[in-house]
C-alpha cells in the first residue's frame, strides 16, 4: 500500500529522532573509538618491524656461522700445506703452495671481514628492537588505558543503543528505498546529522535560514515532499499554529 507525503513525512522524522538518538551516544564515545584503532594499528605495525628484525638478526646469525666454518676449512688446509711444504722437492713446488697458503689466509681475513660486519648489524638490529620494543610497550599501555575508558562508555549506552539499532532498521522499512536513499545522503553531508526538520519560528531547522510564508503553507499542505532551498533538508512539518492570513489581499 501507498503511504501518503504525510505517512512517508512521520516515518522519515521518527527514523531522524532515532538516528539522532544514536548520534547523541556516538559523541559521547567521541574520538575513543578511533584513537584505539589508531593504536591497534600502530601496535600491530610494531610488531611486524620487531619479527622483521629478529629474522634480519638469525639470517645474520647464520652468515656469521657459515663464516666460521670457512674459517675453519680454510685453517685445516693451511696446516695441510703446511705440511706438504716440509716435504717439497724443489722451490716451485714450495712457491706453489706457498700460493695457496696466501691464498687460504685471505679466505680467513675475508671471512673475518664478513663476521664482524654481521655482528655489527646485528647489535644495531638489536638497539632497534630495543628502541621499537619500547614504543610498542608505550602503545600497549595507552591502548589498554583507552580500552578500559571506552569499555566504561560503552558500558553504559550499550544497551540503549542497541535498542535503537533495532528501532532504527524497523523504522527503515517502512520508508522507500529511494527517500532511505536521499535521507542518508542528506544526513552524510550535514554536520549535524540532521535530514528532516521542522520549520521553527519560519526558519529551516537545520540550516536556520527564513522560509517564506507560503512555501511554509506548502509544507503544511504535505501534498509533496519539499526540501530547503539552502541546505537541502527535508521539511517534516512547520512548528506552531498558523498565522492568519493577511486579510484583503490575493
Ligand atoms: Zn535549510
Amino acid at each position: 500500500m501507498e503511504l501518503t507525503i504525510a505517512q512517508k513525512l512521520e516515518a522519515l522524522l521518527k527514523l531522524q529522532t532515532i538516528d539522532s538518538q544514536l548520534d547523541e551516544i556516538k559523541k559521547i564515545r567521541g574520538d575513543l573509538p578511533e584513537e584505539v584503532r589508531d593504536l591497534e594499528d600502530d601496535i600491530a605495525g610494531f610488531e611486524t618491524r620487531i619479527g622483521k628484525f629478529n629474522n634480519d638478526i638469525q639470517a645474520l646469525e647464520e652468515e656469521i656461522e657459515r663464516n666460521k666454518n670457512v674459517k675453519k676449512d680454510a685453517e685445516k688446509l693451511i696446516g695441510r700445506y703446511k705440511d706438504q711444504q716440509m716435504n717439497v722437492r724443489n722451490n716451485r713446488e714450495y712457491d706453489a703452495i706457498s700460493k695457496e697458503i696466501e691464498l687460504q689466509t685471505l679466505e680467513i681475513e675475508l671471512a673475518d671481514k664478513k663476521i664482524n660486519e654481521a655482528a655489527f648489524k646485528i647489535r644495531n638490529k638489536q638497539e632497534e628492537i630495543k628502541a621499537t620494543q619500547g614504543a610498542l610497550d608505550e602503545r600497549k599501555a595507552d591502548l589498554k588505558a583507552k580500552m578500559q575508558e571506552l569499555d566504561q562508555i560503552t558500558g553504559e549506552s550499550q544497551e540503549e543503543e542497541k535498542e535503537l539499532m533495532g528501532k532504527r532498521d524497523s523504522q527503515a522499512d517502512h520508508i522507500e528505498e529511494r527517500l532511505l536513499k536521499s535521507y542518508n545522503k542528506i544526513r552524510d553531508n550535514a554536520i549535524n546529522g540532521l535530514a528532516v526538520v521542522m520549520v521553527k519560528r519560519g526558519a529551516c531547522g537545520g540550516c536556520f535560514n527564513v522560509v517564506p510564508p507560503q512555501r511554509q503553507a506548502d509544507i503544511r499542505d504535505k501534498k509533496k515532499i519539499i526540501v530547503c532551498e539552502h541546505c537541502g533538508r527535508i521539511f517534516a512539518d512547520v512548528e506552531g499554529v498558523p498565522e492568519p492570513a493577511p486579510t484583503g489581499r490575493r
